[in-house]
């Protein structure tokens, strides 16, 4: 049985003044059904961590930098991450793979990079609005998973998030049948590359304009382990109603 996941970027946003917002959401919620992570910005993962440490709330950062240490100004190690007390990392968002050339191999190194920390990746995956409309939204699906996982992946260390790029802060949702024709095509494929046992402990996220008024159809819909949420997770009471969704 995998567990549910109802995971929050923050991406760039949050100050001290919004750590309250965890102690709410972790309030709302001390014993749930579906495992939570927040992923605030760097500068909140370690205030945040220390709020969490006793509850339900596990911390996430957003990138980790593919070498442990070095010259790489401004950069993050995930190993300094974990050190900083997060347990999980998203990695290949769709923002990164854009405004920095992130490429398939990156994301890969970063994994690497991420799980010799000691850290879960979330690697995303996810067409843009020409790739589908051209479709080839499997076809860009399978070229991004065989890409940027590793081959030691498994179900503690790997989680799948399927974001559509065009679907990202924009409203537009695909439809129930279009995300599980996705969620079964990437179980396939994790099936395929990592056998059986591995390929199904993986859970797959949907990510993508999920709110407290989709959520509970979305994570209906086969090989859907939960989501990835962006805008709706920065206010505790509207990531909450989503939580609960995910609650089942
Ligand atoms: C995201 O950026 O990962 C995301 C899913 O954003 P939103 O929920 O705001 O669409």
């Amino acid at each position: 049985m995998r567990r549910k996941l109802a995971a929050g970027n923050w991406k760039m946003n949050g100050l001290r003044s919004a750590l309250g917002e965890v102690g709410i959401l972790a309030a709302d919620h001390l014993d749930p059904a579906c495992e939570v992570v927040l992923c605030p910005p760097a500068t909140l993962v370690r205030s945040m961590a220390k709020t969490c440490r006793e509850n339900c709330v596990t911390i996430g950062a957003q990138d980790c930098h593919e070498n442990s240490s070095g010259a790489h100004t401004g950069d993050i190690s995930a190993e300094m991450l974990a050190d900083a007390g997060a347990e999980y990392v998203i990695l290949g968002h769709s923002e990164r793979r854009e405004a920095y050339d992130e490429t398939d191999e990156t994301v890969r190194n970063k994994a690497k990079a991420a799980w010799s920390a000691g850290l879960r990746a979330i690697i995303c995956v996810g067409e843009s609005a020409s790739e589908r409309k051209a479709a080839n939204t499997l076809d860009i699906i399978g070229g991004q998973l065989a890409g940027s996982i590793p081959d030691a992946a498994t179900g503690e260390n790997l989680v799948i998030a399927y974001e559509p790029i065009w679907a990202i802060g924009t409203g537009l949702v695909p439809s129930i049948g279009d995300i599980g024709e996705v969620h079964d095509f990437i179980r396939m494929r994790l099936e395929r590359r990592f056998g059986p046992g591995v390929g199904r402990s993986v859970r797959i996220l949907y990510g993508g304009s999920m709110n407290a008024g989709n959520a509970a159809d979305i994570v209906q819909v086969p090989n859907v382990d939960g989501g990835l949420i962006g805008g709706a997770s920065l206010k505790a009471a509207d990531f909450s109603k989503i939580i609960t969704a995910l609650n089942g």
